[in-house]
């Protein structure tokens, strides 16, 4: 594993111009920990408050009672810190660069266009009867009107719930229902990859399903013109009801303990989470995390390639940057479309200076080879992201030497659509760099690692990743269900957030996250994570992407079942299998040695793109008939493919 010993020490021209060095990491982060009260009153500050918070942190993490609030008795408004707060001082500036999925399309906002445009949003969501305390469910392309959408919500007090545009009317429907939401705004067609998605059509599938009778209204942005059916008295064209709207709509005050959004986790675990978010400690930490971890200076252009459907997109294509007065790159398409070096393309196109993507996007590009970044120079990028999976070492190389032309850092950010914002991640001018690892906790977040009895581990070990204390980005509860909440988060390790991940802590305190928890293998009484051995099998040439999991082994109790995907230039070989195996040995050990191996076209993702592990153990354990819930799943025919070509072992 000799990847893993790379270290990349932080540059020192990079650290020079940095928010943050390593003295002052050192200082603040211990500081965030000494004095929680005095660090976050003072970081308080970087909002505009109607009322500033007097009370700063109340927070219990109690197997009986979970009670978090932060800055309880200020009031403010998120579309405020977003847009209003800008105008002196950079109303003509851009807000958003809008790339479509065509490469002809692209348009820009400034921040006095948006204001207005969300002002007259917010007026209209206001004449559709929508108050505050009601959610609004929003199923949208990429375009601005989704990030308009959101700020105006945010702007009467009404609370958002996005749903990816990717998702079924079935998916759709049990999320408006949980939500209960009045009104749904939708588009005729999202674009995607030069094909159309009949978002409307969808919507109306959705809204015949049983209990989806709330929303009353269903608001539509004409994004194709394509054809639609339309029902008269609750659908509304956008443009007839928002463009003669006044541009004046004051900002409802919000208590910072008032909700600002409900979202639903990816899936990859079970049925999705409708997760509650409030407005002072979220905006706050997603502002601050984007500042620091990606050292965002005035005036950068900055492409976070998630969807608005994702908390990614809400904390850092939205809230976050918005929220810090800078310039936001949003792409309605996709990576592979209409050439796989697209991305490279959008970056020389608008100089994108910093890149934030996900390990899936990576391996990706990746499985075409060196040459598919020829078509652009990408020389404009001074920092690279990664989220959503853990990314092996091979593919963080890849990422560094090739699209980053070894000029810039990667900070690879872990966290949950639960902890609202970046939680573990190097800070580029203060942390060197080990690829592979998220390296160290962002102010005020106290990692810590558990045994199975929960017992907390010092210095240099592996186990279960909890959070010891609150932080202020913190889901407060599941949308209507706060005993679900307490469930899955605080019932397995008394006093502390269980996150759910596995992680191993390195003599120098960094954090390597070894996958879910349920995924840890345990072979022959060995415990071992899913990320170490997919990262060794990617680092081999033959390998485009591979996922691990467990099966009832007599002998061993778990044996190790290996699906595969080759790259472009690799065919299925007996010979290969038993060369990967060979590899796994050498580079593990003989306890990693796969039982089998299948070779998978295509591995079951997440909308996301995250690899559903779940289901690819149910097909190792031969139990096709009960997957559990695939309803996020982005392609169910992967999973007949690997149910039919499954290894009976
Ligand atoms: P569900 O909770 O419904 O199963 P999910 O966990 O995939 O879905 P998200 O909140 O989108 O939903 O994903 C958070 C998870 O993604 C983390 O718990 C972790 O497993 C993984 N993850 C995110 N970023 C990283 C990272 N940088 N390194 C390793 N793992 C990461
Ligand atoms: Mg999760």
């Amino acid at each position: 594993m000799s990847d893993q010993q790379h270290v990349y020490p932080v540059r020192e021209d990079f650290a020079a111009k940095a928010w943050v060095d390593k003295a002052t990491y050192q200082a603040m982060y211990q500081r965030s920990l000494d004095d929680p009260e005095g660090f976050w009153a003072e970081q308080a500050k970087r909002l505009d408050w109607f009322k500033a918070p007097t009370r700063i942190k109340h927070t219990v993490f109690d197997t009986h009672d979970v009670d978090i609030r932060w800055f309880e008795d200020g009031t403010l408004n998120a579309s405020v810190n977003c847009l209003d707060r800008h105008l002196e001082t950079r109303g003509d500036q851009t807000a958003i660069i809008w790339e479509g999925d065509d490469p002809k399309d692209s348009r820009t906002l400034t921040y006095r266009q948006l204001f207005d445009r969300t002002c007259q949003l917010a007026n209209a969501l206001k004449s559709l009867g929508v108050a505050k305390g009601d959610t609004v469910t929003l199923y949208m392309p990429m375009i601005p009107e989704a990030a308009m959408a959101m700020l105006a919500c945010a702007r009467i007090g009404a609370i958002h719930s996005v749903v990816f545009g990717g998702f079924s009317p079935d998916a759709l429907a049990q999320r408006v229902k949980d939500a209960g939401s009045k009104v749904v705004i939708t588009a005729d067609e999202s674009v995607r990859g030069g094909k159309q998605v009949p978002l409307k059509d969808n919507v109306d599938a959705a809204l015949t399903r049983e209990g989806t009778d709330v929303a009353e209204k269903v608001l539509v942005v004409q994004r194709t013109g394509g054809e639609i059916e339309w029902k008269d008295g609750r659908d509304v064209w956008y443009h007839d009801l928002v463009d003669p709207q006044s541009t004046d709509c004051p900002a409802e005050p919000m208590g910072a303990e008032d909700p600002l959004f409900i979202l639903y986790t990816s899936g990859s675990t079970g049925a999705p989470k409708g997760l509650k978010h409030t407005t002072g400690g979220y905006l706050l930490h997603a502002a601050m995390t984007h500042q620091y971890v990606f050292d965002y200076q005035d005036g950068e252009i900055y492409w976070c390639t998630a969807d608005v459907g994702w908390v990614t997109g809400h904390s850092y294509i939205v809230y976050g940057p918005l929220a810090n007065g800078a310039i936001s790159l949003m792409f309605e398409g996709v990576p592979s479309y209409p050439t796989n070096g697209r991305m490279g393309e959008v970056v020389d196109k608008h100089r994108v200076n910093i890149l934030y993507t996900a390990p899936t996007a990576v391996r990706a590009l990746m499985a075409h080879g060196d040459h598919v970044m020829d078509s652009s120079k990408r020389d404009s990028l001074r920092l690279l992201g990664s989220v959503g999976e853990p990314i092996n070492p091979e593919a963080w190389e890849w990422f560094y030497r090739v699209i980053g032309n070894k000029q810039c850092p990667i900070v690879d950010t872990w966290w949950q659509t639960e902890t609202g914002g970046i939680m573990i991640a190097p800070l580029p001018g203060a942390m060197d760099l080990k690829p592979g690892s998220a390296t160290l906790p962002f102010f005020g977040v106290q990692p810590a690692l558990v045994d199975n009895e929960g017992n907390l581990l010092e210095g240099a070990a592996e186990g279960n990743l909890v959070i010891l204390d609150s932080w202020p980005g913190q889901a407060r509860s599941i949308w209507k269900n706060h005993e679900r909440f307490l469930q899955t988060y605080f019932s397995a390790y008394k006093g502390m957030y269980f996150t759910g991940d596995g992680c191993r802590r390195d003599e120098d305190g960094y954090y390597w996250i070894t996958g879910r928890v349920d995924d840890v293998l345990n072979v022959s009484g060995h415990r071992m994570g899913t990320a170490e051995i997919e990262s060794s099998l990617v680092a081999h040439e033959a390998v485009a992407e591979a996922a691990v999991v467990g099966f009832p082994h007599d002998i061993k109790g778990q044996g190790i079942y290996i699906y595969v995907t080759l790259d472009d230039e690799h065919e299925p070989s007996d010979e290969l299998k038993k060369e990967l195996t060979q590899w796994v040995r050498k580079d593990i050990g003989p306890i990693a040695s796969p039982d089998v191996i299948q070779w998978a076209p295509a591995l079951p993702k997440t909308r996301s793109g995250k690899i559903m592990r779940r289901i690819l153990r149910k097909i190792a354990a031969n139990e096709c008939d009960g997957l559990g819930d695939t309803s996020t799943l982005a392609d169910p025919s992967v999973v007949e493919e690997l149910i039919a070509h499954r290894v009976i072992k």
